[in-house]
């Protein structure tokens, strides 16, 4: 892979929450602080986060001013919000560069799952994906990817995640020091809070990122993007197989030493037949993995077809007579534009057919 491209500058928020505190912690006390101080001004970083340091009004008017200066706080802009008729709400955010990136919030009882984007396009160029289409941009920051929950929240509080998936744009595991630093900002009790069991990574199995993600002491949860149950199935449409294959990353999984997740996309004529089914309940049953089913997004990629509702119900059914457990995800937000990447997609040809023409 070639060298990452880095995103803007740092900020506190770019660092784990406890890294932020000592930062302003040292601050503090070589200002001639109270102690207190320090420990008033980081929970509005990620406990009880503000828009700017002007509405943290529990801090002096003078000290807000000098917090500004020193520690400003960026922002994602929400450039498009589209609400589905399910509930579902998917934002494009508008990075400090011009780059855009996606997150879906998607409710579903008391849980509230919000899944987020890892990088800004993707090099992976999985065939059913439109994020992998538009190729990769960059990396993103640790604010960048914590700063989608960040945004959540300060738009509307109630709907604080209680679950959050990276399963938005990018493979998170080939931007793993962002990554590592966002999950300890949702995790850690003076970031999100959010409990370990209920925060997936989700990946197409990058070994080496695999390898430092299984590191991590908490119970983080892992998916497997797997979609094909054979590596000659794979490789037809994700190209990465070629780097790490599918016994490999399965070796890695196991590894792991924690509930793992396949997901599995279903594509007509493609990874969806009785015989499909069999080879995959032998991978499941080898990890003990959960088969969790997605519908193909029709938007998500055109030149696909995606599996009838009832195919998919007889695949699913096919696992659990063989003793996997498998679920049927609902295709949430169909009437919005909820595929992973096509809202960017969409929002970038709507801009160009709608600016004026130029030229002679
Ligand atoms: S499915 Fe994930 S890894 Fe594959 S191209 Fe899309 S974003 Fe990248």
């Amino acid at each position: 892979m070639s060298e990452p491209a880095v995103g803007p500058p740092s900020s506190l928020l770019d660092l784990p929450p406890a890294r932020a505190r000592d930062r302003l912690h040292a601050w503090a006390t070589g200002r001639g602080l109270p102690a207190y101080r320090a420990g008033q001004v980081a929970r509005r970083l990620w406990t009880a986060p503000v828009a700017s340091w002007a509405d943290a009004t529990e801090l002096p008017a003078a000290l807000r001013a000098e917090l500004a200066d020193v520690f400003p706080l960026p922002r994602l802009c929400a450039d498009v919000v589209q609400r589905s008729a399910d509930g579902t709400v998917k934002f494009l955010w508008r990075l400090s560069d011009g780059e855009a990136i996606e997150s879906v919030l998607i409710p579903s009882g008391n849980r509230r799952t919000l899944c987020i984007s890892s990088q800004a396009g993707c090099a992976l160029r999985c065939s059913f994906c439109a994020t992998g289409r538009m190729g990769f941009r960059r990396n993103l920051s640790a604010f960048e990817i914590a700063g989608q929950v960040r945004e959540t929240v300060l738009r509307n509080p109630s709907d604080k995640p209680t679950n959050v998936v990276f399963m938005g744009m990018g493979e998170p595991l080939l931007n793993w020091p962002a990554v590592d630093t966002a999950l300890s900002v949702l995790n850690a009790p003076d970031g999100f809070g959010i409990g370990a069991r209920h925060i997936t990574v989700s990946t197409v199995g990058i070994l080496p990122g695999l390898a430092s993600f299984a590191a991590r002491p908490e119970q983080f949860r892992l998916a497997i993007s797997l979609h094909a149950p054979t590596s000659m199935q794979r490789l037809g449409i994700m190209p990465i197989e070629k780097k790490y294959a599918l016994d490999a990353v399965l070796e890695a999984a196991r590894a792991f030493r924690k509930r793992v997740t396949f997901e599995y996309v279903m594509i007509a004529g493609v990874n969806d037949a009785p015989a499909d089914a069999d080879a995959l309940a032998r991978l499941a049953r080898r990890l003990g993995a959960l088969v969790n089913i997605l519908p193909l997004h029709p938007g998500g990629a055109p030149d696909l077809t995606p599996t009838s509702p009832q195919a998919i119900a007889a695949f699913a059914d096919r696992l659990r007579h063989q003793g996997v457990e498998a679920t049927v995800r609902r295709s949430r937000g169909l009437d919005i534009d909820a595929a992973c990447g096509q809202l960017r997609v969409e929002t970038e040809r709507r801009r160009r057919h709608a600016a004026p023409a130029v030229g002679i």
